[in-house]
């Protein structure tokens, strides 16, 4: 059911056609010359409308970097006065918005450990009361989409129309191929609810390494996503903070550049509309065979794990019979032929043997030391 919001364009500031709108920048400040190095490398690429940089970190456990503090800010304002482009941070009190009001940072986010906390949401929302600046919300780290709407409306009814929502995926204790799982259907609910608000998804977050972005991110806009947040580093191997999925200026601009952007409205009435829709169905679905099959695969090396400690041999003839047995005989019920039902399975059983031998002959984490 659609709602209404009075949602104002978000970054008419930058100027540029901001369809779809690129913010990027690392994941944590560091230092004065990492900051500054980066909004140059990423000004030159001429495709970013928003540097981003965290300035207070949330760490999952302590004794990591936690941010470079107040002293972050002011590497943002050069960075910012050096390249033209507007800057924005993360804000989970009602001093940090204080202090990057003062400081003049012209977008705040809202994490998405602070989106889960409606005392912390309306502390911000508190100290943003007559403001003007664009705010972006995280959905919560759990898949609680009336939560994330809570939080907007929050900020919301603060009197921020420039708004929008970012969607960085959910936490789980199961650990599939991604580290926060895209759950689509809820950014879809989010997006047909509130059609006005713009939606940006963060690939960093969800994928957690480098090499799944270019996928989420073609999803993301295959969905009509009006933005894309994505980490970036001179030096991502190097980051003080989520090191394994940023990637270089050079990488985004390349990485952004690859992506296909399609129409939003489908030009043709009658049979090709329908054979749209039905090709969306079966992108949807192959998207899910694969992330199950990249998920079964990480099983496999736990089980290759497993036999090597308890010195068993990979394959064993009866487990595999069992498994055609009772899968061909599913896919028969189903509608499925028994060959390709065969076919498929020989191929997964193969590249699951392939994936226990590799875990069996690499070497114990204790041989690599001297
Ligand atoms: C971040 O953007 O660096 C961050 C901490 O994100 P999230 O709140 O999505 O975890
Ligand atoms: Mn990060």
């Amino acid at each position: 059911m659609k709602q209404e919001m009075n949602i104002q364009p978000l970054l008419d500031m930058t100027g540029k056609s901001t369809r779809p709108i690129i913010i990027s920048g690392p994941c944590s400040a560091e230092t004065r010359d990492q900051v500054l190095a980066t909004a140059r490398q990423l000004a030159a690429t001429g495709i970013v409308h928003v540097l981003r940089a965290g300035i207070w970190k949330p760490r999952t456990r302590p004794g990591h970097f936690e941010g470079a503090g107040e002293e972050g800010l002011a590497w943002l304002i050069e960075a910012k006065e050096e390249t033209g482009l507007p800057v924005a941070t993360e804000v989970a009190t009602a001093r940090h918005v204080e202090l990057c009001l003062k400081a003049g940072v012209d977008v705040l986010w809202v994490g998405a450990r602070t989106t889960v906390n409606p005392f912390s949401v309306q502390e911000i929302a508190d100290a943003l009361r007559g403001v003007d600046v664009p705010v972006l919300v995280k959905n919560p780290v759990n898949p609680d989409l009336e939560l994330w709407i809570g939080a907007l409306e929050r900020i919301h009814k603060a009197g921020i129309t420039r708004l929008a929502a970012i969607h960085r995926g959910f936490s789980s204790f199961e650990k599939g191929p991604f580290r926060n799982a895209p759950l689509w259907d809820i950014a879809i609910d989010l997006k047909t609810r509130f059609p006005e608000l713009p939606l940006i998804c963060d690939p960093s977050h969800i994928c957690g390494s480098r090499d799944l972005i270019p996928f989420i991110a073609q999803k993301a806009l295959d969905l009509d996503m009006a933005g894309l947040m994505i980490e970036s580093h001179i030096h991502p191997d190097a980051a003080w903070s989520d090191a394994k999925q940023q990637v270089t200026p050079a990488v985004l601009r390349t990485l952004v550049a690859g992506l296909v952007r399609r129409q939003p409205e489908v030009p043709q009435a009658g049979n090709d509309n329908v054979l749209a829709q039905l090709r969306d169905q079966i992108d949807k679905l192959d998207d899910e065979i694969m992330q199950r099959l990249a998920e079964r695969m990480k099983i496999s090396r736990k089980i290759g794990a497993y036999k090597k400690d308890n010195n068993i041999t990979i394959l064993q003839v009866s487990r595999w019979e069992e498994i055609i047995h009772t899968r061909v005989a599913l896919g028969l019920a189903m509608g499925l032929a028994d060959s390709f039902s065969r076919d498929l399975l020989k191929l997964i059983h193969q590249e699951s043997i392939r994936v226990q031998e590799e875990v069996m002959n690499a070497p114990a984490s204790g041989d690599s030391k001297r």
